[in-house]
């Protein structure tokens, strides 16, 4: 590729230049289609190309196009709150907006910190997490995250959070197996929390489905109704981090809900606009707000384009269509399908694995299927995948390191 002014995220890599895209397809300059496998990077829930959302956001920039949300608020913003916590379980019922992922997953770290103050916890601030997890990009997400390969040049920048073993059955950490397991991988947050001391943490964040990191894995029944145990046993806030499973990818609006357990802040992203907006926030539980409210009021957190007015008008419409064609429901039904398809994949050669929830679903690459040995880093293995689905015309969402941090191929 010839020299432009981009500064690439990989110099290493030919990036097509995409001119347009309808339903699952994007076209480049060349003319060349693509399926959208991943719908991006997990975003597109309701498909490239939707007038209605374009048209949505265009009124919305021609009516306000900006207000600081310090000094004033919109209606459209009372609006995607009420639709917002009308989907989402028990009483988070409280929303806050700002434009990416890793801003949610700071925003919820800074209003745990701020509950625990406004406990009397004063010195809790740490927030547990897990070990192939992603939370997000910046220093404090990132810190969050557990993504080795992502975080390993800026460690010396990062706070210094405990993480335990993921919930990966494929992989058991201790070597076990569901259920005799005992569900070893959730008492380890027990084991983590008294380590630590109990004392200096304030909240547990999990991604319900683990997505970039470790391609759908899917945690066992149990284990999230026995994390949420633990939160309470030790006054700690759960954080489900639902920026790349919520918004109906995986059948349920929420991902924890498949397990019928209850958060106390929800971070979602993504798919709320579908991208055709930068839009993401937190859903806060009436607890902690009406404490924030009795202990003074101000969070005293937000950023220029916290609720931005024109990133919210995609919301609206994209909600309209999520409730309208039923696409929480069909993610369930289309999700079943393209599991029992994709099954099939399992005669291969490479395929050590095939999970995931309604229509977030990923392929877990092996080396050796009956030892599970990964693939040496060297090979790269996933990103050859990914390279060679868009010569043949398709994206998909390439990931690595779920062994161990640096060993493992997914898409
Ligand atoms: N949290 C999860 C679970 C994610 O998957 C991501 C992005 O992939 C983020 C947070 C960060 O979101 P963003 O890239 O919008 O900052």
């Amino acid at each position: 590729m010839s020299r432009d002014h981009v500064l690439y995220r990989d110099y290493t890599k030919r990036y097509p230049t995409i001119t347009h895209g309808q339903g699952v397809y994007l076209y480049d300059d060349t003319g060349k289609r693509y399926i959208d496998a991943c719908g991006g990077a997990v975003v597109v829930n309701v498909g490239h190309g939707r007038g209605e959302v374009a048209e949505a956001v265009a009124a919305q920039a021609k009516a306000v196009g900006y207000i600081s949300s310090q000094r004033a608020r919109t209606q459209i913003q009372i609006d995607l709150s009420e639709r917002i916590a009308k989907h989402a379980p028990g009483d988070l019922s409280n929303v806050f907006f700002v434009s990416s992922g890793s801003e949610a997953s700071e925003s919820a770290l800074k209003l745990a910190r701020h509950h625990s103050l406004d406990k009397g916890r004063t010195e809790a601030y740490k927030v547990v997490s897990r070990w192939q997890s992603y939370h997000g990009n910046t220093i404090g997400a990132m810190s969050l995250g557990g993504r080795t390969g992502g975080r390993i040049r800026y460690t010396p920048l990062l706070i210094d959070f405990p993480h335990i073993v993921p919930p990966y059955c494929y992989r058991c950490p201790f070597g076990l197996t569901y259920p005799s397991c005992d569900l070893a991988c959730a008492r380890d947050l027990e084991r983590t929390i008294r380590q630590t001391g109990a004392n200096s943490i304030t909240a547990f964040i999990a991604e319900p489905v683990i997505g970039a990191t470790l391609g759908a894995a899917v945690p066992p029944d149990g284990y999230y109704q026995l994390v949420r145990e633990i939160c309470d046993k030790y006054d700690i806030l759960f954080i489900a981090d639902e920026v790349m499973a919520g918004m109906g990818r995986t059948g349920a609006w929420f991902s924890i809900e498949h397990w019928s357990v209850l958060p106390d802040i929800i971070c979602f992203g993504k798919g709320i606009s579908s991208g055709y907006t930068p839009l993401s926030g937190i859903i806060v539980s009436d607890r902690i707000v009406d404490l924030l409210i009795q202990k003074g009021g101000r969070f005293g957190h937000g950023h220029t384009h916290t609720a931005n007015p024109v990133a919210l008008a995609a919301g609206i419409a994209v909600l309209d269509i999520l409730e309208r064609e039923k696409l929480v429901e069909r993610a369930r039904t289309q999700g079943a399908y393209l599991m029992e398809k994709l099954q099939q994949l399992r005669e291969r050669k490479h395929v050590g694995d095939v999970r995931g929830k309604g229509l977030m679903v990923g392929v877990e690459f092996v080396r050796d299927k009956r030892t599970k040995e990964p693939f040496p880093a060297e090979v790269h293995f996933t990103e050859r995948v990914a390279q060679r689905g868009m010569e043949k015309g398709a994206f998909f969402l390439a990931g690595n390191g779920s062994v161990d941090g640096v060993l493992g191929d997914h898409i």
